[in-house]
């Protein structure tokens, strides 16, 4: 690899070099939504993100298998041990079929991600077809000792746990302290400590998505999932797990604690976690009536906003930030986003019209390393993002003959938008897609603004303003030019 990655890894809290197990492949699993309800921010974050990281391992050479779950049963309301299942109780709620319910939401998360630019992952797995597994690794544990069964549910034993290894080891919670503040708490509840978390739950009669299991027809804890699909896919030992920072505890805990006892190792070399999204400095949330589901933002509909906003607005302005930097969402930001990757869009484009030069008075070549060092320094994208604006300084300077660049600095220039700004950070030129509905609708445009200019020649100044009235109404900006004119479509 021409590349050092250093990505920063929450088990140990410092940024490290990234040494895979097998180079050049890479195992990387990153957990999916829960497919109950639509789309929002929270899907998003995580999903461009790792998306970059996908997209970047690939662009250094390596060969990435990225497994990315749909948990379809066993989370319960609030991530706890206790309630209903989210998706049960939407099918409830909407008299529906679980798995309908699933598929639906499952089919807009891929349309929301598709419209974001995300690769989908290289394996897609759902938890409800892997339940036998599940059941599998739950026996494991049960057989080593570290779980127990109470009232046909299965939950792991944590203080035995901690006892020989370390829970908290990922979130550096101190355990002995929750352990001591739990113990009174308990009651009658079935799990002997609080702490304690669900690997196997028995179904309540009224429960619609259930397995046979030995213990009780019941459904598998929502933690053992992951363990199980990420380890069946990469194998008990893999190099990256990523998700958001409100799965590092218990969920990720729980999952070193799992794969610990059943492999006897913790399984994950590097975990990465990309920080939360607030909106207007509070936190996301379906009572806060701030809550915008990523169909809202492409279709303006949300009172919060002010217009519709392009998907590719959302992901440059989600990439504005380093992951794990808290983003705040509010309409000006937004509008700053659309701003600043507008002019990088105008330079990228306008790179090709650079005119050649016999010498450049400028440094172009050092940008290409520069980019590079920015994304191996733990995906560093507001860096790399300075550097892009340094690009279309020059691209723009150049334009208005201020600085001169060799047809090989040209090149340089165009490649580094394409290579950083199109191939890495995922954004995409509508103007790109060169296919033939899209020539079609270029040359349809243009063939109305030459017949504007051939009324303006003719001084028929009604039918020029129609022309151009009309077609601003419809979205398009008409800018007359010394060529004749320029059109784009915002
Ligand atoms: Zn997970």
């Amino acid at each position: 690899m021409t590349q050092q990655l250093v990505i920063y890894n929450t088990l140990s809290r410092e940024k490290e070099i990234f040494k895979p197990l097998h180079a050049p492949h890479v195992g990387m699993y990153v957990c999916g939504p829960t497919v109950y309800g639509d789309p929002h921010l929270g899907h998003a974050r995580p999903a461009i993100t790792f998306d970059l990281l996908f997209r970047y391992l690939q662009h250094i050479g390596y060969k990435v298998r990225y497994v990315r779950n749909i948990t379809d049963v066993g989370h319960l309301e609030n991530d706890a041990d206790d309630g209903e299942d989210k998706i049960a109780k939407k099918a409830r709620i909407e008299e529906l079929e679980p798995m309908e319910v699933v598929q639906f939401y499952t089919n807009s998360y891929h349309s929301a991600m598709d419209k974001l630019n995300v690769l989908r992952p290289s394996i897609e797995p759902s938890a409800s077809a892997h339940v036998m597994e599940q059941i599998e690794m739950t026996q494991d544990i049960l057989d080593k000792g570290f779980a127990y069964e109470s009232n046909g549910s299965i939950y792991f034993d944590v203080e035995k746990y901690n006892q020989s290894h370390d829970y908290g080891i990922l979130s550096r919670r101190d355990i002995e302290e929750i352990l001591e503040n739990t113990r009174q708490l308990d009651g009658q509840d079935e799990k002997r400590k609080s702490i304690d978390f669900a690997l196997w739950k028995k179904a309540s009669p009224e429960h619609i998505m259930r397995w046979k299991s030995p213990w009780s027809e019941g459904f598998p804890g929502w933690h053992i999932e992951c363990s199980v699909m990420s380890t069946r896919y990469l194998g008990d030992e893999f190099d990256i797990h990523g998700g958001g920072l409100d799965l590092l505890f218990p969920h990720h805990e729980c999952e070193i604690a799992q794969n610990t006892v059943a492999y006897g190792k913790k399984s994950v070399h590097y975990w990465m976690h990309n920080n939360m999204i607030t909106v207007n400095g509070t936190k996301m949330g379906k009572s806060m009536g701030n809550f915008i589901n990523l169909d809202e933002f492409f279709d303006g509909s949300h009172p919060l906003l002010d217009k519709a906003y392009d998907p590719m607005t959302i992901r440059f302005f989600i990439l504005q930030s380093h992951y794990r930097s808290i983003v705040d969402f509010s309409t000006d930001a937004l509008h700053s986003a659309e701003i600043a990757m507008k002019r990088l869009m105008d330079a990228s484009r306008n790179s090709s019209k650079i005119p050649m030069s016999e010498s450049s008075t400028v440094e172009v070549k050092s940008l290409n390393k520069k980019c590079h060092d920015a994304l191996n320094d733990d995906l560093n994208t507001p860096i790399l993002i300075a550097h892009l604006f340094e690009a279309a300084r020059i691209v723009n300077s150049a334009i208005a003959g201020v600085e001169k660049l060799t047809q090989e600095d040209i090149t340089a220039l165009a490649d580094l938008f394409q290579t950083f700004l199109h191939d890495l950070m995922g954004i995409k030129d509508k103007s790109d897609l060169k296919d033939t509905n899209y020539e079609a609708f270029e040359k349809a445009v243009n063939m109305l603004l030459e017949m504007r200019q051939e009324a303006k020649q003719r001084k028929d100044w009604a039918t020029s303003d129609k022309i151009r009235d009309d077609l601003t109404k419809i979205g398009f900006t008409i800018k007359d030019t010394a060529e004749g004119f320029e059109w784009s479509l915002s």
